[in-house]
């Protein structure tokens, strides 16, 4: 696979939304990229490459695009697929954190018994910015009994400095601005 002919054609098909979900904020939007059979497999690959001799036990994705990367992800390196999700939707016993975000504050979900210890954890979403809801997902799989063995992430958006929140932890950015 040629590495960056298929960033090419994933900035290509990412949409750029400007003031969604409010105003100033420029959105990413992944649904054409997901929608492409062939570049969904493509990126699945990618994502998966750095992380195949890293022992990984579970892939954690977050609400809600995080799961749609996570799952192929899981499977491709033989681990676990495991929810971080928004607070009051899972259903059993749970463990939270909460986070500031720019204008108030938000909470994420963990089951208690997600990836006990010595769960070798992979945290995926689709974008990191900066970098609060990601470091909010570390500090609740370590807080459950997980190492986070790393973070992938499909985009990184390299001005807003959230590489700099997730405390040194192993880092991957298929594509980043
Ligand atoms: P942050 O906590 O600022 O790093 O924001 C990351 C979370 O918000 C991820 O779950 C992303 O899906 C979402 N997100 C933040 N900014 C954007 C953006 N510009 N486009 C798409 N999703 C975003």
């Amino acid at each position: 696979m040629n590495d960056a002919a298929l960033k090419d054609r994933l900035f290509a098909a990412m949409r750029d939304v400007p003031d969604f979900p409010r105003p100033g904020i420029l959105f990413k939007d992944i649904t054409p990229v997901l929608a492409d059979a062939v570049l969904l497999r493509e990126l699945t690959e990618a994502m998966t490459a750095p992380w195949q001799e890293a022992g990984i036990t579970h892939v954690a994705g977050i609400e809600s695009r995080g799961f749609i990367l996570a799952a192929p992800i899981a499977i491709a390196l033989g681990a676990g697929f495991v929810p971080i999700r928004k607070p009051g939707k899972l259903p059993w016993q749970t463990a939270g954190v909460d986070y500031a975000l720019e204008y108030g504050s938000d909470r994420l979900e963990m089951h208690l018994d997600a990836c006990p210890s010595p769960a070798r954890v992979l945290l995926v979403d689709d974008v990191l910015a900066t970098g609060g809801t990601a470091s909010a997902a570390c500090a609740l799989i370590e807080q459950v009994g997980g190492i986070v063995a790393g973070c992938s992430f499909l985009l990184a958006i390299s001005a807003l400095g959230g590489a700099g929140r997730l405390g040194g932890r192993p880092i991957q950015a298929l594509l980043s601005t």
